[in-house]
């Protein structure tokens, strides 16, 4: 610190800008506006999914309505309106907060920990969706016929 305030101190404000600036290329990765699509933090592009279906929901014999999927590890979670919101929970649980749409046709990317999203990102190892014949919600025999009552939001 003492060395900083030297330098600025006996050279100006043109050295002092040189920190300042680097702190705010940083902050450009995380402001909305400002991201390149193909530089998404925390996404590994050569990891595979998890499965088909969300992870725990397949362990306790769950149902979701829609999947996603951690582009960082691969686990495939179910989605906000689902019972259980099992993809922001490993967010939350693991901070692997960048998810992107396990759905046939869905391209967008998002961040948990920034509010961002990304109408694409870069192209993940495949598959990158469920199977289209499975039913949404889904899985088929598991979905409860009052469904609609027990999604979240
Ligand atoms: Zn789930
Ligand atoms: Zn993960």
């Amino acid at each position: 610190m003492d060395r900083r305030y030297g330098r600025i101190a006996s050279a100006g404000p043109e050295v002092s800008r040189a920190p300042v600036s680097v702190k705010i290329e940083k902050r450009c990765h995380r402001a909305p506006g400002s991201v390149v699509r193909m530089s998404i933090p925390g996404v590994e592009p050569t990891v595979p999914p998890s499965g088909t279906g969300c992870v725990e929901c397949d362990a306790t014999g769950g149902w979701w309505v829609h999947l996603r999927r951690c582009t960082q590890c691969g686990h495939i979670g179910c989605c906000d309106n689902s019972p259980e919101q099992h993809g922001r929970k490993h967010a939350a649980d693991t901070g692997h907060t960048v998810i992107t749409s396990f759905e046939p046709g869905e391209d967008w990317f998002y961040d948990f920990s920034n509010d961002n999203f990304y109408e694409s990102g870069p192209a993940l190892a495949p598959p990158d969706s469920r199977p289209a014949d499975q039913p949404v919600p889904g899985p088929q025999g598991r979905v409860p016929e009052d469904w609609r009552s027990k999604l979240n939001g």
